[in-house]
């Protein structure tokens, strides 16, 4: 008997993600005294921009400067006994380090004392901190650890808002059901012979109900001895929503018959599942909403990137608008895309396919598309990867294969 597979839905992140984490600056900080803290911020003011790097905090402690960090920095020129506490101040693009100097020796620690035999200079120091903000708490304190103490806001301008992530995932109760049938006609394809072993799955997110399953199909012959290599799950499974929508008098064009191949295609395809696959107004509204915020900040990012098309067709003219799909493999530039045009709401893929898949963002080890969620596009859904590790779902497609 197959085992129930188990696994854990782990949300893709986006290309804007990947490349904002990347980005660092240099910026100053200074050690002053606890109680001159302001006086500085005050006179640093006037001078140079403090607006800058609200993601990170303004004033630490020595105790929570990271190691690697604070091995590089001097040693402060104050008695043991008074409290210290370090400013970020400024990127180094905004003024030259002798202009902080300048400003911070105006200020009273900095002065000459009756008395005193030593009289501090200002220590200005060149780190390294993360150039956007974190989004997740996960990068916040990762990046705590390793460059400066910084501050999580929830939000994302890099891609879906954490809450529509999260609110979404929590309905994703059946994953592991749907993965299940992918898996068995991505089986029933390759046992005769008739494509790659990959499948895919479209559910009604209303009813729960599967409206189709498709195995590959490229190495199928037709009676002249032709196959067709662009038979792949998602390509066959977008013709088999096309035919559903036909059977109830739809006008979809262009009215191209598809046959199930196996026992799994014939069961979904001849099933009545595409009832109520419309009234997901709650849905529709979170996708839109977070879309809008996406093209602000892309908008405010670059004006280069293109335009966004903002006056949708009505949504019923899209195949598959705001359906679920499940597939084995990550889908490749042609499938992602053909999603996309459909108008898919999410997509859960198990592996990888780092020399095809489009939908993973990462340069390294992968293509670096991330094609479910770019501003330039105008259309965007959730993706996710189904992590299990079930023997009847390991992935047997070689690397060089688009799936
Ligand atoms: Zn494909």
């Amino acid at each position: 008997m197959i085992p129930k597979p188990t696994g854990t839905l782990v949300p893709i992140r986006t290309r804007a993600e990947i490349r904002a984490a990347l980005q660092t600056v240099n910026c100053y900080i200074i050690p002053i005294p606890a109680k001159a803290a302001n006086e500085l911020i005050l006179a640093l003011r006037d001078v140079v921009p403090l607006h800058e790097l609200q993601h990170l905090r303004r004033l630490s402690r020595p105790a929570f400067i990271p190691v690697a960090v604070a091995a590089n920095l001097p040693p402060t020129q104050f008695p043991p006994e008074q409290s210290i506490l370090y400013i970020l101040i400024c990127t180094t693009d905004k003024a030259p380090i002798q202009q902080i100097v300048d400003v911070a020796a105006k200020i009273s620690p900095f002065q000459r004392k009756h008395g005193r035999r030593i009289t501090p200079k200002p220590q200005v120091s060149i780190i390294t901190v993360p150039a956007n903000m974190p989004t997740s708490q996960e990068q916040s304190d990762l990046w705590s650890k390793k460059y400066w103490p910084v501050v999580y806001k929830r939000g994302n301008p890099f891609g879906p808002h954490p809450s529509l992530v999260e609110n979404t995932q929590m309905k994703l109760t059946r994953a592991h059901e749907y993965m299940e049938i992918a898996w068995k006609v991505a089986h029933e394809v390759a046992d005769i012979g008739i494509g790659h072993r990959c499948g895919a799955v479209v559910v009604n997110p209303d009813t729960g109900d599967v409206i189709a399953a498709a195995g590959d199909a490229r190495s199928r012959t037709n009676e002249s001895g032709w196959c067709y290599p662009l038979a792949h799950p998602v390509m066959r499974l977008v013709e088999m929503v096309a035919q559903k929508r036909l059977k109830r008098g739809e006008v979809v064009s262009p009215n191209n018959p598809i046959t199930p191949l196996t026992e799994t295609e014939r069961k979904y395809l001849n099933s009545e599942s595409m009832e109520s696959l419309d009234g997901r107004e709650a849905q529709k509204e979170a996708q839109k909403a977070a879309q809008k915020e996406d093209q602000k900040e892309a908008q405010k990012e670059s004006k280069t990137d293109g335009t966004s098309e903002d006056a949708s067709p009505p949504m019923a003219n899209y195949l598959c608008h705001n359906m679920h799909i499940y597939l084995t493999h990550e889908p490749c530039v042609m499938c992602s895309m053909a999603l996309l045009h459909s108008r898919v709401g999410i997509v859960v893929f198990q592996h990888r396919m780092v020399n095809s898949g489009a939908l993973v963002s990462e340069f390294d080890g992968g293509l670096g598309h991330g094609l479910f969620w770019r501003p330039d596009l105008n259309w965007k859904y959730l993706t996710w990867q189904w992590q299990n590790d079930t023997p009847h779902t390991r992935n047997e497609v070689p690397d060089n294969i688009s799936a």
